[in-house]
């Protein structure tokens, strides 16, 4: 049983939360995109309301155990404080004596934001005395960051059974009830889109989506892999050759049991990849020599979309075309459209899903716009992540 931090009596305890504060800054070093602060608001607000000490601890990007002033969190603390609209603490370090003492000297409602974790190399190694220093500073353990549950670090495994009394933040509860949902009693039809470059990344989903699913649009580049293992020609078109054999595999499965796995029936292809490069549409499903396919044609989108808005539940995880170059964005920011118009539930994972999302301008629209990229997948692959098994507590609630 995990348990949620609103059953806990956080009155005057030191509450540390790790939160998933990696957001992207721009060239000024200021927040680009706050949305993976502001997720983390609701349990932030229910800390301080309850009386707790909140302590806030998040990795930013890869400085490689290092210290590193271009991955400071402190445009986060700065951003941090302005939503809050109270003083955020930003120590130089996650521990030592400094924060020690810091973290002494807190009363109730105060907010302390640590320094990142990763610039100790001890956080990725999931060091016991590392472990041991972050949970000396804490009476409470939360964890608000589901996309850095599927790493088993010290700051999410580690810590977390050396604290007395642990939780689930808000987060983390909200998403854990909408992929379960996806996973044990999806409303059907149930349709999965699944897109993006690398076929060897999103195998292990297939397979686990083939036992929950009615259809699967695949698009992206991983579409040609799994053209190419039928025979079909795709040209220049981005293949994983050696997956090809898992690919006629998972074919074949959804074959026995029934279940339409949609690839593309027509691309937009060009020679190149490239802004502005010459393109033409093609019209069927193979690609002629010397050309890639780069975007969905527009057969496939009216077939997807179709199916999209007869569908109850709708996934999507991964661009179905090379999104970032225009004006091969066009199928992703169909889909993305499509989604919003469904009457059915929609969940939207991974960065670039959710940035077409965005320049859709359909956020709003969509049922659960899930946090985390690899700890969704590996969630809806039926896997155990290592930072949500660390939060189960023994016994009935
Ligand atoms: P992934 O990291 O596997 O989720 O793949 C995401 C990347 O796939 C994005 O950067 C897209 O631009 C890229 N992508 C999607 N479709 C294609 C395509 N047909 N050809 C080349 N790249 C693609």
């Amino acid at each position: 049983m995990i348990k949620s931090l609103e059953e806990l009596d956080l009155k005057e305890k030191r509450v540390f939360v790790r939160v998933d504060f990696n957001v992207p800054y721009d060239a000024e070093g200021k927040v680009a995109d706050d949305s993976r602060i502001t997720a983390s608001l609701p349990t932030i607000r229910h800390v301080l309301k309850a009386g707790g000490k909140l302590i806030l601890a998040s990795h930013l990007g890869r400085p490689k155990g290092k210290r590193d002033p271009k991955y400071s969190l402190m445009p986060v603390a700065a951003r941090l404080s302005e939503l809050l609209e109270r003083e955020v603490t930003f120590p130089e370090d996650c521990i030592g004596d400094a924060v020690k003492k810091l973290v002494g000297e807190m009363r109730e409602g105060e907010v302390i934001l640590l320094e990142n974790l990763r610039f100790h190399p001890e956080e990725e190694a999931n060091d016991p005395i590392f472990s041991e220093r972050l949970a000396g500073l804490a009476d409470i353990y939360v964890n608000d960051a589901f996309g850095t549950l599927h790493r088993a670090h010290a700051s999410t495994v580690g810590m977390v059974p050396l604290v007395k009394d642990k939780a689930a933040g808000l987060l983390v509860l909200k998403e854990v009830q909408v992929l379960s949902r996806l996973l044990h009693e999806p409303a059907r039809p149930f349709v999965a889109i699944l897109g993006g470059a690398k076929v060897s990344d999103k195998l292990g989903v297939i397979e686990n989506l083939l036992k929950l699913v009615d259809g699967l649009l695949v698009g992206g580049a991983m579409a040609y892999t799994f053209l190419k293992a039928k025979g079909v020609e795709v040209g220049a078109s981005l293949v994983e050759d050696g997956k090809l054999h898992q690919a006629a595999k998972l074919l074949e499965r959804a074959k026995t049991k029934d279940i339409r796995l949609e690839l593309p029936v027509d691309h937009v292809v060009a020679r190149e990849l490239k802004a502005g490069a010459e393109f033409k549409t093609t019209s069927g499903a193979a690609i002629p020599a010397g050309w890639m396919g780069l975007d969905v044609g527009p057969k496939t989108l009216e077939a997807y979309e179709a199916q999209i808005l007869a569908a109850k539940t709708v996934l999507w995880n991964g661009p179905v075309g090379a999104f970032e170059t225009p004006p091969f964005e066009r199928g992703t920011v169909e889909i993305a459209r499509t989604l919003a118009k469904s009457a059915g539930m929609t969940v939207v994972g991974g960065g670039d899903s959710l940035a077409a999302v965005k320049v859709a301008g359909v956020g709003e629209k969509i049922g659960h716009l899930s946090t985390g990229g690899g700890a969704t997948l590996e969630f809806l692959e039926g896997k155990t992540l290592p930072g949500l098994k660390a939060l189960e507590t023994e016994g009935a609630p």
